[in-house]
């Protein structure tokens, strides 16, 4: 069985708190072992990458865009590898795996080519004084991963920072951190110099909390649930650290009676089992107007039938296991009390017990029919492959379900009528709309949530303001006399 050691300084070292495994979900038998950090190796991760800042911060622009460009190809050359790695350590579908590294790379390629173009600005302002401003990067930044889109979601952070010239200590989650140890050997090979990137594991309340109070960390990007976001901003406070956010969702997909119903019904399915609901953006409520609702429930559940759930190397699978069973336990537990709550089970609700599957983390898709927005599944983020429906009669009832969250990540709006298309994406309380198709993700567009969804955009170029400080530079050009207090 593979052993990961953890990555600091260039080198892989022996973690000193001790030796985990990871399980494969489709079975939950070990498919390796990794070794786990303690203070001291936090402590020296920071130390190296204080140093490794220092070495990037001046790598000349041209030498650190070749570097970058070595990293994107190596990534590519080794996806089947590494999508196979993932696959095993996170249960998910193989093409989804290969697909979403690709998609990482686009971001890595997107931010390589605004290395050269993080620029500043001169202001008018005051006669005799000539300004400039310059963006810098912020120093050592924690990038702190969850367990969905271990690799993606990694290169969502790692691209910005390393473009504008941070060094990164990487902290991905328990269950899965073995595609952030892989990634690690390609920066290696990639050119990027000792100390830049850093990869630690841990549980997150000890290593993770610890690195988030670090004196020697500037920043904390983080992604993962809204309350673990609270902690660390508290965490954070104390040094007054960079924070960004991104967190969790509970996105509603409207479906107006003119839409059409097979896009429609299609890009719902997708929009919550993708990744097994395990998606912050996943549309976890379905609100479909009156006239529809039985027609589109009973198309919705024909295709939900349709799924290929399987063993996630097989290439044909398109919804894989849970990540863990303790995962599995909570998504079940999320669907008990909501059916106590008076939700009507209308498909799904059970855990695959018979079968190839038996042994894995196997969760039926699942339809619950709601009439109240009060039920627990309505409120609450379940990360899985459940959704509730409901039916709705006028634009502002949809309007108004659609906001009863605490969250705002994204939602998606089918209907063909464009006037109403614009009305409610304005009124929706939300980072991302989409209008009749499900795709939130896309390089290039800013990422994020209102409200507990977090704060911060990443993925475009507004990562550039998270991971850059701005200077402004003030110069006097006439030859008057300083003297401000006429002394
Ligand atoms: P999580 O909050 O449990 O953990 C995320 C990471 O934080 C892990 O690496 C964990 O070890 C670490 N961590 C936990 N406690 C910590 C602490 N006190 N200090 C520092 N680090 C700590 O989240 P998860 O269960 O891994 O991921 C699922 C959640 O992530 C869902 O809520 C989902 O919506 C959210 N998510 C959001 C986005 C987005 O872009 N908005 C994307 C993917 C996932």
């Amino acid at each position: 069985m593979n052993e990961y050691k953890i990555f600091i300084n260039g080198d892989f070292v022996d973690g000193r708190g001790g030796i985990g495994e990871v399980i494969n979900p489709h079975d939950n038998k070990p498919v390796a072992k990794y070794h786990i950090a303690n203070y001291e190796d936090v402590d020296l991760a920071v130390k190296y990458a204080r140093e490794g800042f220092e070495k990037w911060r001046n790598t000349p622009i041209n030498k650190r865009i070749r570097i970058l460009q070595n990293l994107s190809k190596l990534l590519s050359d080794n996806l089947d590898k590494i999508a196979q790695i993932e696959s095993l350590n996170v249960g998910k579908p193989i093409s989804s795996a290969k697909g979403e590294i690709l998609a990482g790379i686009n971001v890595l390629d997107f931010y390589i080519g605004a290395v050269n173009k993080i620029m500043g600005e001169t202001i008018p302002t005051l006669p005799g004084l000539f300004n400039y401003t310059i963006r810098e990067p912020i120093g050592v930044c924690a990038l702190i991963v969850p367990w969905n889109y271990p690799l993606m979601l990694t290169l969502w952070k790692l691209s910005p920072a390393l473009a504008c010239g941070n060094s990164v200590i990487i902290k991905p989650a328990s269950w899965t951190p073995l595609s952030a140890l892989e990634l690690a050997k390609l920066c290696k090979e990639a050119g990027i110099p000792d100390g830049v990137v850093n990869v630690i594991t841990g549980p997150g309340n000890t290593i993770g909390s610890y690195l988030v109070q670090h004196e020697g960390v500037d920043k904390i990007s983080f992604t993962g649930e809204t309350k673990t976001g609270a902690e660390i901003m508290k965490l954070a406070s104390n040094t007054i650290k960079r924070v960004s956010l991104e967190l969790g969702g509970k996105s509603a997909n409207i479906v107006f009676e003119d839409a059409n119903l097979n896009d429609a019904v299609n890009g719902s399915v997708w929009a919550i089992y993708y990744n097994s609901g395990q998606s912050c953006e996943a549309r976890s409520r379905i609100l479909v107007h009156k006239k529809i609702y039985d027609k589109f429930l009973s198309e919705f559940v024909e295709k939900t039938k349709k799924i290929k759930i399987g063993y996630p190397l097989n290439k044909d699978t398109q919804m894989g296991p849970l990540v863990s069973k303790t995962h599995l336990n909570n998504v079940h537990k999320y669907v008990e009390e909501g059916i106590n709550q008076g939700a009507k089970l209308i498909y799904g609700g059970k855990k695959i017990e018979d079968g190839e599957l038996k042994d894995g983390n196997y969760y039926m898709p699942t339809i619950l029919e709601l009439n109240s927005s009060e039920n627990i599944c309505f409120k609450e983020e379940i990360f899985g492959p459940v959704v509730v429906i409901m039916q709705f009669e006028t634009e502002e009832e949809a309007i108004k379900l659609a906001n009863d969250s605490k969250y705002g990540l994204a939602g998606t709006i089918w209907t063909n009528d464009v006037k109403r298309a614009i009305r409610v994406t304005n009124a929706i309380r939300a980072g991302s709309i989409t209008v009749n198709h499900p795709l939130t993700a896309i390089p290039g567009l800013p990422f994020g949530g209102y409200k507990q969804s977090g704060f911060g955009r990443e993925l475009s170029l507004d990562a550039i303001d998270l991971f850059t400080e701005k200077k402004s530079v003030i110069y006097k050009y006439t030859e008057d006399e300083v003297n401000p207090w006429r002394l």
